[in-house]
């Protein structure tokens, strides 16, 4: 029995050193699962023990995002194991469970679940789980906030009106929850002409400093609009791994949450 203590307090201890940040969004298709997976090699590159959980448990990205689509996770005493990648990032989706091209056709529960077998696997040293949620405020959302609370949130948005008005509300979910929101991050904020130059703001300008400040909480940074990004996501190689311009963005967006 003391034995089995000895487990207990263990788990206990491992699970109290792991922090999870939660990356939110009010829309979908506004980059949350880009800059996730970007957050995650930044902090993985600067020293610290980083794993993903895709949350998002319909619209699986991150194994092609982070490059190891092909991988399946095992089970170790009735625990999936994290799939590695090459970034230093171990990483848990649906998308490795799943069949590319099955539809993922769940229920709430079953949706809680996924959820909590995806965040209680064997994440050994890893000290920060970043959860990659589906966008809005659905069963996901509250079934993190009932069983596995995060110690903060990231919110993502495009500086568009129609964006802005469904973060506002995805962050208000969590604040109502106890969770503070970290930050704001702005991305698809300007597009420069490949040929002129000139920088032109398809969703808007500002929108989400805005927010920011009358939620009280940082603009963590702002992202371009930029082919670069788009392809290097489909490619499974995050920018943040590399040197050049976005790649420095998400490592600056890094720094401050890391701070
Ligand atoms: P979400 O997780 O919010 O649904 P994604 O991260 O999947 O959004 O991004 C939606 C699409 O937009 C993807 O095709 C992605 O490659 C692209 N994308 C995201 N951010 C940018 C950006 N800053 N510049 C160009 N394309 C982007």
């Amino acid at each position: 029995n003391e034995q089995i203590d000895d487990v207990r307090l263990a788990m206990t201890a491992e699970r109290a050193q792991r922090r999870i940040v939660a990356i939110g969004s009010g829309k979908g298709g506004v980059g949350k699962s880009t800059l996730t997976a970007n957050l995650a090699v930044a902090l993985a590159q600067s020293g610290h023990k980083v794993g993903v959980v895709d949350a998002d448990i319909y619209g699986p990205s991150q194994p092609v995002l982070l490059g190891n689509a092909g991988e399946r996770p095992v089970a170790e005493e009735g625990k999936l194991v994290p799939v590695a990648s090459e970034y230093g990032v171990p990483v848990l989706s649906m998308g490795h469970l799943v069949e590319p091209g099955k539809a993922i056709a769940w229920r709430g529960p079953m949706v809680g679940n996924a959820l909590g077998q995806l965040i209680d696997a064997h994440w050994g040293d890893v000290e920060v789980l970043l959860v990659d949620l589906p966008p809005g405020t659905g069963d996901v959302q509250l079934s993190m906030l009932q069983k596995h609370k995060p110690a903060g949130a990231v919110i993502v948005s495009t500086p568009q009106d129609l964006a802005l008005i469904d973060a506002t509300r995805a962050a208000q979910l969590f604040e109502t929850a106890g969770v503070p929101i970290v930050g704001l991050v702005e991305n698809m904020a300007g597009y420069a002409c490949p040929h002129c130059g000139e920088v032109s703001d398809p969703f808007g300008r500002g929108g989400v400093e805005a927010a920011a400040e009358a939620m009280g909480a940082p603009l963590l940074g702002r992202i371009p609009l930029e082919m670069a990004i788009r392809e290097a996501s489909d490619a499974g190689k995050p920018l943040a791994a590399g040197e050049g311009a976005p790649g420095a963005i998400f490592r600056d967006v890094a720094d401050r949450l890391a701070t």
